[in-house]
């Protein structure tokens, strides 16, 4: 069973763009290809009529916050779990599971991994059978906030990629944010999202349940029978991690701000680094960026749990010009950041933050104030840039790829933990 789908999982798809899926506003994760036709977005449902397919124009969407939430519903598909990878599997990590509704609908919605019973793989052939079951808590659907138990076929693995790797999205997004006129530099918002839902005391608004597309159609109901969605769900997507973080983690305490308002106020403009080494000082990545970019950038490393093994920290600048070309440098797939001991920067969350200086972040000047005095330390931390190609870029990217697989096993969590205060916050005990 190694090789669940021999098959292409898609004849028609393009090799050379990224496979994406699709959530329906039934909530379900779906297969689909994607086509601009002229300015108009189609999404091909896999193995569904074109009576289904939902068309997009950019002037369904009023404003970038609309565009944003329409940018959420993509995500790079997800794989249906081999058997060897069972192990993988962790209480509390995120999938996207399969299940079965009458007539044998099967249907794909987020799920985090409540257990797992090992049971002994059988072996034949040198082949591996997962004998293993695992519990799973639905996040969405109809069983939402439930948990049913299941086995490996229906469950899909996470992958990693930006859904804007499809290049038929990314095209399309192009068009629509120039249609909106935005002024956020077009570089940066291609990989990312500006930071536009979180309210001032940080907390964040529904992002999911307020967009609406008149162009849109009902829920597709699946032609496939049980066996050939088996086949299809190695195409399905789960949970991409850049897409959707908690913004409260990172409520700098200052006034975030809708994009449109960026230009009536000249604030800071934030990114946020994670995997820095805890010991390093501001002062070192201003006089790095300094020496990279001529940007002279503001920096905060925000204090680390004992328990934690890395820091985070944000950058600042005062235009979007800056920005753009900071974020170039620190999110370039020709080179990676690597700290002393060979830690890779990471920005894990692909969007900015707005806020004043004074206002959020208190002693942040006196860092700057205090770099020529604390020079002679950072020269222990040496941070340096490798280049695509050599040993260390391979070292970094799996450091990368370890600290990407990491964060999303930790949002999981949070989505856990939050489920269950709100269980115990409901409850009328
Ligand atoms: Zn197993």
């Amino acid at each position: 069973m190694a090789s669940k789908n021999p098959k292409s999982p898609n004849p028609k798809s393009e090799t050379s763009t990224l496979k994406v899926d699709y959530q329906h506003k039934d909530k379900a994760w779906y297969s689909i290809d994607l086509a601009l036709q002229h300015e108009t977005l189609v999404v091909k449902y896999v193995h569904f009529d074109e009576d289904f397919d939902d068309h997009f124009n950019p002037k369904d969407f009023k404003n970038l916050e609309e565009l944003e939430e329409f940018k959420e519903r993509f995500r790079s598909n997800a794989l249906q779990m081999q058997d060897h990878q069972c192990k993988k599997v962790l209480e509390g990590m995120s999938v996207c599971a399969s299940h079965v509704y009458i007539d044998d609908e099967i249907k794909f919605y987020d799920a985090v991994i409540d257990s797992r019973t090992y049971n002994s793989h059988k072996r034949s052939k040198g082949k591996e059978e997962c004998r293993c079951s695992f519990t799973v808590l639905w996040q969405e659907g109809l069983h939402a906030g439930t948990k049913t138990v299941t086995t490996v076929e229906h469950i899909c693995l996470p992958q990693p990629g930006d859904a804007l790797q499809n290049q038929a999205l990314a095209a399309f997004f192009k068009i629509c944010r120039e249609k909106l006129e935005l002024r956020v530099p077009p570089g940066f918002e291609m990989n990312s999202g500006a930071n536009i839902s979180v309210s001032e005391n940080g907390t964040r608004r529904d992002r999911t349940r307020s967009l609406t597309v008149e162009n849109e159609s009902t829920p597709p109901k699946s032609q496939e029978t049980k066996s050939s969605m088996r086949l299809t769900s190695r195409q399905q997507t789960v949970k991409e991690r850049n897409g959707k973080r908690n913004y409260q983690d990172v409520d700098l305490g200052g006034s975030p701000v809708a994009t449109e308002h960026l230009r009536e106020t000249p604030k800071c403009l934030f990114i946020m680094i994670e995997n820095l080494d805890k010991d390093i000082s501001p002062s070192h990545i201003v006089d790095f960026v300094y020496k990279h970019t001529s940007i002279i950038c503001q920096v905060r490393i925000f204090p680390s749990l004992t328990t934690e093994i890395y820091a985070r920290g944000i950058l600042g600048v005062d235009s979007e010009g800056k920005l753009q070309k900071l974020f170039e440098f620190l999110d370039n797939p020709a080179h990676l950041i690597l700290s002393s001991r060979g830690r890779p920067w990471v920005i894990s969350e692909k969007k900015f933050w707005t806020g004043t200086v004074a206002a959020t972040l208190g002693s942040w000047m006196t860092d700057l104030e205090n770099l020529s005095r604390i020079k002679s330390v950072e020269l222990v931390n040496k941070v340096r840039v490798v280049n695509r190609g050599t040993e260390e870029f391979k070292k970094g990217e799996k450091l990368k790829a370890l600290f990407m697989e990491f964060a999303n096993h930790q949002q999981g969590l949070q989505k856990r933990l939050a489920l269950e205060e709100k269980k115990i916050i409901d409850s009328s005990i």
